[in-house]
């Protein structure tokens, strides 16, 4: 497979709210782009293959696609659901064939992965985690999801892990709140991401002042995300990015919560330089050029 250096290849950042498109080059530069709501698979991939279509005729053949998508996701390349969509409450969704369907319409090779993984990746290729051996990527928004890039791929088990829905230690004051996740309640992405931090002040949260104790307890339970981190892959950074993490008196307040769950037992001096934890570099870009580093791994596979 070629890898020249003007190669083009094709990425979609599959969302629950949109779809993003984009055809960029070997250094992930987005070259064209475009976005739209994402509704049932047949009138959703209706909009993808118009836009590949046009793009294509405009720039040329593309070497490689990615899709970064929504979970849960089977990406184990051995298994025979590889590529697919699992169980979601999103109608028409569950079991959907998201790499067959690119496979059967363009011919060539397809990266998936979900899109924390791909951000993370992104990431590390081309934003504020180049040059480390690992990394996790955390983003805190609609959901909770967390992609642990290891050697420069994510790290997969089974399947992708879910650190989203680990259990943390209650808050005492917020024992109370029952939580959002619809499957577990109170796991942390259940008492940790926006709409959790919505359904306890009952207002927006551009509204929050720095008083509000919600952010205490917020940088509680990601202290302890990132605690369990340290403590289960030693991950040389961690980003943490997403709606949420637009507050951001979250740094400081998390460092805080992660030093006092660790306590005195780990001894790395750089988890507690300031740069440990921080902004991912990417800003929203990170699930699109994501989508383009699958659709490279993809092309320097070879396979389909
Ligand atoms: P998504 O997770 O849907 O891809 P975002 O990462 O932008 O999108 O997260 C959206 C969530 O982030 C919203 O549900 C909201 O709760 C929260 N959010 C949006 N803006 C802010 C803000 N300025 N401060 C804190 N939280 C915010
Ligand atoms: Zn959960």
């Amino acid at each position: 497979m070629s890898s020249a250096k003007n190669a083009l290849f094709g990425g979609i950042e599959a969302g629950g709210t949109k779809f993003v498109c984009a055809i960029g080059d070997a250094d992930g530069r987005v070259i064209l782009e475009s976005r739209f709501s994402t509704r049932d698979p047949v009138a959703t991939f209706r909009d993808v293959f118009d836009f590949f279509r046009a793009a294509r005729a405009e720039h040329g053949e593309l070497e490689a696609y990615g899709i970064a998508s929504f979970g849960p996701l089977n990406i184990n390349p051995r298994s025979a659901g590889y590529g697919r969509v699992t169980s979601t409450p999103k109608p028409g969704w569950s079991d959907f064939d998201l790499r067959g369907v690119l496979v059967r319409e363009f011919g060539k090779p397809v990266g998936i992965d979900t899109d924390v993984n791909a951000a993370g990746l992104a990431e590390a290729r081309w934003g504020n985690g180049v040059g480390l051996p690992s990394l996790v990527y955390v983003t805190v928004g609609t959901g909770l999801g967390v992609g642990i890039i290891y050697q420069g791929q994510p790290l997969l088990g089974l399947t992708h892990p879910e650190m989203g829905h680990i259990h943390v230690r209650r808050h005492p004051r917020d024992l109370q709140f029952a939580g959002v996740c619809p499957f577990h309640g109170d796991c942390l992405e259940g008492l940790a991401c926006g709409p959790a931090i919505v359904a306890r002040t009952g207002r927006s949260l551009a509204e929050a002042s720095d008083a509000d104790e919600i952010w205490e307890i917020e940088a509680d339970y990601l202290g302890q995300l990132c605690a369990q981190l340290v403590s289960t892959v030693s991950p040389h950074r961690i980003l943490l990015g997403g709606g949420v993490m637009q507050q951001e008196r979250l740094f400081g307040l998390m460092r805080a919560r992660m030093r006092h769950w660790l306590g005195s037992y780990n001894v790395q001096p750089e988890i507690h330089e300031d740069g440990f934890l921080r902004a991912p570099g990417l800003g929203n870009q990170a699930g699109v050029k994501g989508a383009l580093a699958l659709a490279m791994d993809a092309a320097s596979r070879g396979s389909q």
